[in-house]
């Protein structure tokens, strides 16, 4: 039943977002794993319902003695029954999809410590995509594919609109940009570059996928899993350390009555982090230099952007986005002018709890932010409909004469 997989805070069941709350923070707590059943690591995770999440059995953890529990609460929790379509349906993507179709910009991003199920949230397991035909009805199907479905069928019901679709795939490894698209340049790093035209940064060279079909988007997301995986000895040691980003672009051209065509810009970024806890081990010995500065600098930044924007005393001050590439690539949805879900992933095991005490607490901290979304206009479009609006308030002026 719903009650199993989903609590949501009482006061907000039918629509768990207040229009005005541009930050939705939604935590997904997966099932234990075989390995953390069979060493008798249990679960310290409780559902007392609200959108509540109750640790126990604290007193264990470095840093929490005196204290036996402790009580998060969020407008959404996914319980560990919660079905990949349960997240597309209540985590409000669905929201983000449309308004990316509306010409704002939307980010989905999974933090957590590695093995905490971001990846499995976004895409699934990792043999979904090897070997044969991807078969579109797993219920494994993670929320970037379900994300695409629902996408296609909301631009099926507009058909007075001309849509383009585009995509791209990254990954920022080392603070290097990589792109998963184009496997020739796998060893090169891309540029991020500022773009006086649009005011927003740009990776230079990034290989964008024209997107006609579903099966072109889909086909997006396998070439780059499987790029992403390429080359790696370890994929998990890798994956722990890099994030990576798929983009879908959605242009969209329409005829107002009074005949003059409006361009959109919308798009949609999914974002995989890198494990919560290499915030930490940036800091611990054994590293190269290199790998010390460069590995975790992009979690480390979105650390401190999120911090500085929940913090209305600090509101007006200092946001560092120019910091990392990470936060460079996702200014437009954290700066204020889009719309942002972050599904905070969690492992219910007790021998987890220092790292989710330390996921939920970040989450709560995003949950303070308050951006005030805007569409993102062609420039020469937006210039001649502020033109227009002028014409007209200065022919009202007339007529009063
Ligand atoms: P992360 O990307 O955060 O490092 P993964 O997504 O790779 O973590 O998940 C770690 C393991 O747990 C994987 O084997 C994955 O299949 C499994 N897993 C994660 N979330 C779930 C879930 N909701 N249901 C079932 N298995 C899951
Ligand atoms: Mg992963």
């Amino acid at each position: 039943s719903y009650n199993d997989i989903l609590s949501s805070s009482a006061d907000s069941k039918s629509d768990p977002y207040s229009p005005e709350d541009n930050i939705n923070v939604v935590v997904r707590v997966r099932p234990l794993c075989s390995r953390e059943e069979k060493s008798n690591d249990g679960s310290a995770v409780d559902f007392p319902g609200n959108g509540q999440i109750l640790l126990t059995g604290l007193s264990d953890v470095p840093g929490m003695k005196g204290t036996k529990t402790k009580v998060f609460s969020y407008n959404v929790v996914f319980e560990p029954g919660a079905t990949q379509e349960d997240v597309l349906q209540y985590s409000g993507i669905t929201r983000l999809i449309e308004m990316a179709v509306e010409g704002f910009c939307a980010t989905a991003f999974c933090y957590g410590q590695t093995g905490s199920g971001k990846t499995h949230t976004l895409t699934g397991p990792p043999n979904l995509f090897k070997g044969k035909k991807v078969n579109i009805n797993s219920p494994d199907h993670g929320l970037i594919f379900r994300s695409f479905l629902y996408l296609f069928r909301l631009l099926q019901d507009r058909s007075n609109v001309h849509f383009v679709l585009k995509a791209s795939f990254l990954e920022i490894y080392n603070e290097k940009v990589i792109d998963l698209l184009n496997p020739g340049n796998a060893k090169k790093s891309l540029a991020v570059r500022w773009s006086k035209k649009s005011q927003r940064f740009f990776v230079e060279n990034l290989f964008t996928v024209d997107c006609e079909e579903l099966d072109d988007l889909l086909a997006v997301l396998e070439e780059g899993m499987r790029n992403r995986a390429f080359g790696s000895h370890s994929m998990n040691d890798h994956s722990s350390r890099s994030h990576t980003i798929l983009t879908v672009y959605i242009t969209s051209e329409q005829q107002m009555e009074n005949g003059v065509y409006i361009t959109k810009q919308g798009k949609i970024n999914f974002v995989d982090l890198a494990g919560s806890e290499m915030t930490k081990k940036t800091h611990s010995e054994g590293k190269t230099l290199e790998e010390a500065n460069n590995i975790n600098k992009s979690l480390m930044v979105l650390g401190y952007c999120i911090a500085s924007l929940s913090d209305s005393k600090k509101r007006n001050g200092h946001i560092p986005y120019r910091d990392s590439k990470l936060t460079k690539l996702l200014a437009d949805s954290l700066a204020g002018s889009g719309v942002t879900l972050m599904i905070a992933c969690i492992s219910p095991a007790r021998s987890s709890l220092t790292e989710t005490i330390s996921t939920l607490r970040y989450a709560s901290r995003a949950k303070k932010i308050r951006n005030k979304p805007i569409i993102v206009m062609d420039p020469r479009e937006a210039l001649i409909i502020s033109l227009k609006r002028e014409v007209e308030a200065l022919q009202n002026e007339n007529n009063h004469l």
